[in-house]
């Protein structure tokens, strides 16, 4: 016989006397809802009570099971407003009474538990799911050691079995793409929990805090309502404790504008009053994730039985909602949101309006201060390649190299905040940081490069650069590339024609000279040209010739190795040794600026020099080697930094502090351990074979250029003028922006399609990268 066929049939008058008779109570009876089970709300003497009479296939001993759990939580003063029991005459807390047909029902009395289900409120914030999570700490507190049989009875809610239950029932589910979301959340949850699910620990829990079982009051304040209890312990086994958080958080999720701040929530309440150990925080988004999976697998198995049954949905379109916002949540991400939440590390997402944030920066911040895309990103969160909004939006990051091993990497993070917890100083004093980090550093280099300075930025570096040269030379006169860009202050605004050839610019100065770009694509001299390099080595030449005719020498020769403001510019093979030899001939020194192309961003050299054969006399490095933080470094040689040591004190405030040195060791560590300039190599590849694809198709797309995860492409009205299509450029990359992708535009035409991402960037970005690019040339054609 089914438990439905079991179920209770007393009426009114007969439930009115099963109070009388084993509770001694009068009281007005009104029936509550109940699929297994008849449940009478009871109103009494002002007070309210449910009288429970369970189905006759109920287990005695679940019963009282359940019974202990809620008489144990309601020793806790802080649960003592949850559900209680009410003894029977004799004592007991639950009565056997026969049904008419002779089966035996066990009846219990509780006080009611008095609020509304948390699922009414409109909008929960982070102070109620940390008041959940407190709550749920301490009924498992509680229930510790708690334990019988018939909790470890085979139930399809139990965590332990989820992906069973996944694997069994999700192919049921009738909408196509929500059966493959799911699927492949639980598989990617299965995946990242597999090494933590064999430690945690277990014991008796609820396992069931969903929002409809969590009752909360409006309280005095109706924006600010309380935990009042949460019912319903039908579900109740000894599984995963974490599973208890894990659940609620799963709830909870569905009605959060950021899923992740529910979670973090939860995680940081229950960590108070029962606290997490690491396998259960690495754990806990996984396990809520396959929470959901085994919610929509459920309901697709129930429907098949009941399917008219409006119960069963009650969650399943809220979860149809945030499986694809999950899908874009890295289960990292949500581990890391975890661990934070659990030391006291997370800040829920709480945003001002887009067009405050732009208003007050347009009136505080200066005009000249600008903000890319038409419709600019009001940014929240960024993990790995990904950026996200406060919308919650996820944007696949393929511009933004600073973040080189990924943005927030977990490991750079904790690198900066242990340090800054410990020591922040200067290079006045002694601290191991700084000799371990310029070890480390000066070994990615050539061995002639054994001198470093560290610094804040780029541009800071460049400065010393120029100083440098100036130092070793006795001169000022220096050389640079057409279209480049090397930083922003005074000096480094004089040696950049981007900015001083530009508009509110002055020209050079009468000690900068500007050599030919070597774009072989539309610059002077072309790829067809087999002496293209030795020509563009040769505007290098006149350069120096016109500072000997001024009866100089030449300070320097500095640029880029692959010149990025420039267009993504790849400089022809021979043209920097020829350059380094005439400029060396002169007296002058060869500075590099790797600030775009350092650390393995081309896959197959750590610096874009090495491709070159040359070996500068100064390396600048700037943007990915802090991974975002201020930093950046000068190498030289011994020579050149003996004779800059000519009695006046070299010092920055900030440079090679401790913290930017443990910073720059994480970046180094990261780099190594993941292997991510191999992984640029492969990934380059795939992407720089598919803009070559699309190329062959647009005529549009007429050069793709760049190595590794350095690449470039650039857009003309047509293949024989190259006339360039700025126009274009910029409607498909703001495309690319609406449809989740960021890249960039640059080029002294602004018609180059700049592709740069952090170096997580995997083949599957690669790949949807290349769908997207083409979806937003094939909507913005040539015109
Ligand atoms: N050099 C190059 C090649 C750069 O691209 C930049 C910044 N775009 C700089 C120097 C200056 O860097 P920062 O703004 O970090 O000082």
């Amino acid at each position: 016989m089914s438990s439905l066929q079991r179920t209770p049939t007393f009426d009114l008058t007969a439930a009115t006397q099963l109070l009388q008779r084993h509770y001694g109570r009068e009281g007005t009876l009104s029936p509550l809802p109940s699929e297994r089970d008849q449940n009478y709300a009871v109103d009494c003497d002002g007070e309210r009570f449910v009288l429970k009479i369970a189905n006759a296939a109920e287990d005695p001993s679940f019963i009282a099971a359940q019974n202990e759990a809620i008489v144990r939580a309601a020793t806790r003063p802080a649960l003592r407003a949850g559900p209680q029991l009410i003894d029977a005459i004799d004592g007991n807390d639950t009565v056997a009474v026969d049904g008419s047909d002779g089966s035996c029902h066990r009846v219990r009395l509780m006080r009611f538990v008095p609020g509304i289900a948390m699922a009414q409120l409109q909008a929960p914030n982070s102070a109620l799911w940390q008041q959940l999570g407190r709550w749920l700490g301490q009924l498992d507190d509680a229930l510790t050691g708690l334990d019988a049989p018939v909790l470890h009875r085979p139930f399809p809610w139990r965590l332990e079995e989820g992906l069973e239950v996944v694997q069994r029932y999700a192919p049921l589910i009738a909408d196509a793409e929500h059966r493959r979301d799911v699927q492949e959340l639980v598989r990617r949850a299965d995946v990242a929990t597999a090494a933590s699910r064999a430690t945690l620990r277990r014991g008796a829990i609820h396992n069931d805090a969903n929002d409809h079982n969590v009752i909360v009051t409006p309280g005095s304040d109706a924006d600010d309502p309380e935990i009042v209890g949460v019912i319903d312990f039908g579900d109740m086994v000894v599984s995963w404790v974490v599973a208890e958080v894990a659940i609620a958080a799963a709830y909870a999720m569905l009605s959060a504008p950021e899923p992740l701040d529910a979670l973090a929530g939860i995680v940081s309440g229950f960590d108070e009053t029962y606290p997490l150990r690491r396998d259960e925080l690495d754990a806990v988004y996984g396990l809520a994730c396959l929470r959901l999976g085994v919610s929509a697998a459920m309901a697709a198995q129930q429907r098949t039985q009941r399917p008219d049954d409006p119960y069963l949905e009650i969650s399943q379109g809220p979860i149809a909602a945030t499986v694809p916002k999950l899908l874009q949540r890295p289960m990292a991400l949500g581990r890391q949101v975890a661990l934070d939440a659990a030391s006291g590390g997370w800040e829920p997402s709480e945003s001002r309006s887009t067009a405050w944030v732009a208003a007050q920066r347009r009136r505080q911040t200066g005009k000249s201060l600008s903000v890319g895309y038409r419709r600019p990103l009001h940014l929240q969160r960024g993990f790995m390649q990904y950026l996200y909004d406060t919308e919650g939006r996820r944007y696949l990051d393929a511009y933004n190299n600073v973040p080189h091993v990924g943005h927030c990497h977990p490991r750079v993070v904790d690198a900066a905040v242990s340090q800054q917890r410990r020591l922040n100083t200067n290079t006045r004093y002694l601290y191991d940081a700084l000799p371990r980090y310029t070890e480390r550093l000066v070994a990615t280099l050539p061995s002639s490069l054994q001198v470093c300075f560290i610094l804040n930025s780029a541009t800071e570096a460049n400065e010393l650069a120029l100083r440098l040269a100036r130092t070793m030379t006795g001169q000022r006169d220096t050389i640079v590339l057409d279209a480049a860009y090397h930083g922003h202050t005074t000096s480094l605004i004089d040696i950049s024609p981007y900015k001083h050839g530009g508009p509110g610019g002055q020209g050079a100065p009468s000690w900068v000279s500007v050599a030919a770009l070597p774009d072989l694509f539309r610059g002077q001299h072309r790829a067809a040209d087999p002496q293209a390099a030795a020509r563009y080595a040769a505007s290098v030449g006149e350069c120096l010739d016109t500072i000997a005719a001024a009866g100089r020498g030449p300070a320097a020769f500095i640029a880029e190795t692959c010149p990025s403001v420039g267009g993504q510019i790849v400089l022809p093979p021979g043209y920097l040794p020829d350059v380094y030899r005439r400029v060396r001939a002169a007296g002058g020194v060869c500075i590099a600026d790797e600030v775009q192309t350092g650390f393995g961003r081309l896959g197959d050299c750590t610096y874009a020099f090495q491709e070159h054969g040359v070996t500068p006399d100064i390396v600048v490095l700037g943007k990915p080697i802090g991974n975002g933080h201020p930093l950046a470094a000068v190498v030289t040689t011994l020579e050149i930094a003996d004779a800059f040591a000519n009695g006046m004190e070299f010092f920055s405030t900030f440079g090679g502090n401790p913290v930017s040195c443990e910073v720059g060791l994480a970046v180094l560590d990261v780099l190594r351990d993941e292997a991510l300039a191999d992984s640029a190599v492969r990934v380059g590849s795939t992407l720089r074979l598919g803009l070559q694809a699309l190329s062959q198709h647009d005529a549009g797309l007429a050069d793709v250029r760049g190595r590794g995860l350095f690449l470039g492409a650039e857009l003309v009205r047509d293949r024989e003028s190259l006339r360039p299509d700025a126009a274009r450029a910029a409607a498909v990359s703001n495309a690319m922006r609406d449809a989740g992708v960021l890249i960039g535009v640059d080029g002294p035409d602004h018609n180059v399609l700049k592709i740069r991402p952090p170096m997580q960037f995997d083949d599957h970005d690669a790949e949807h990268l290349l769908d997207v690019l083409h979806d937003a040339l094939a909507a913005h054609p040539t015109a």
